[in-house]
């Protein structure tokens, strides 16, 4: 099997090597790209599995980057970025990049984003990947029954929790922001959306984990939303 190809797109020399020098000692090839431009470009021509991608870029705005991409591909992307605020993150988030991470990163964490967006990867390709059963740990939903189960259980939710569940685990692996689930659960997103969804999790986590400090299945992106881990 080929090892997969990650485009760095960067204009930020270091950063670059450091990213490049990482994926090459772990038996990853990769394209590199200074701008927008020569992403987009390279991106479409050689069809990376996935993308480390810069948000503030020469050229161009990285969300655009984002935009641009998705308008054709669902290859993973990861945002990484030196901008700490929340509002770039879920604007690059909302355009459909996977995961982000803020500078200064360490590889390590790098590359654990890297192999958990490339799973997502390959169980969207892979065999079985629309059929009615989801399982992930001990949590198993079977999306034609409308029932979920943990440890052969099955949990008794709210038909708005069995909803959140599903949207979160139809995404295992990707950042869902706050805008992204209530667009889907409610078809639209208003303030007190926000407030009520919150709820909703808490109603949902109380079923699904084993306890509030321990959560194993969703994880908070505090200010930005939340995520579905897959669980060994
Ligand atoms: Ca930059």
């Amino acid at each position: 099997m080929n090892k997969p190809l990650v485009l760095v797109v960067e204009d930020d020399l270091p950063v670059r090597n450091l990213m490049t020098t990482t994926l090459k000692t772990r038996d990853y090839r990769y394209l590199t790209a200074k701008n927008g431009a020569e992403a987009l470009l390279l991106a479409s021509s050689h069809n990376p599995e996935a993308v480390f991608l810069d948000l503030g870029l020469p050229d161009m705005d990285g969300v655009d980057v984002i935009r641009n991409i998705r308008s054709w591909s669902n290859m993973p992307i990861i945002v990484i970025s030196a901008r700490s605020e929340d509002s770039d993150k879920i604007q690059a988030l909302d355009a459909g990049a996977d995961d982000y991470l803020t500078k200064p990163f360490s590889v390590e964490e790098l590359l654990a984003r890297l192999r958990v967006t490339m799973r997502r990867l390959t169980l969207m390709n892979g065999v079985g990947a629309e059929t009615a059963i989801y399982e992930n740990g001990t949590l198993k939903i079977d999306y034609s029954a409308g029932c979920a189960y943990l440890r052969g259980e099955e949990l008794k939710l709210t038909p708005m929790e069995y909803k959140l569940l599903c949207l979160l685990a139809r995404n295992t692996g990707k950042v869902l922001t706050h805008t992204y689930i209530t667009q889907h659960i409610w078809g639209r997103s208003w303030e007190n959306d926000v407030a009520s969804l919150r709820v909703f999790m808490v109603g949902l986590r109380k079923k699904l984990e084993a306890g509030p400090d321990s959560p194993q299945y969703i994880q908070t992106h505090i200010g930005i939303g939340y995520r579905m881990l897959r669980v060994e």
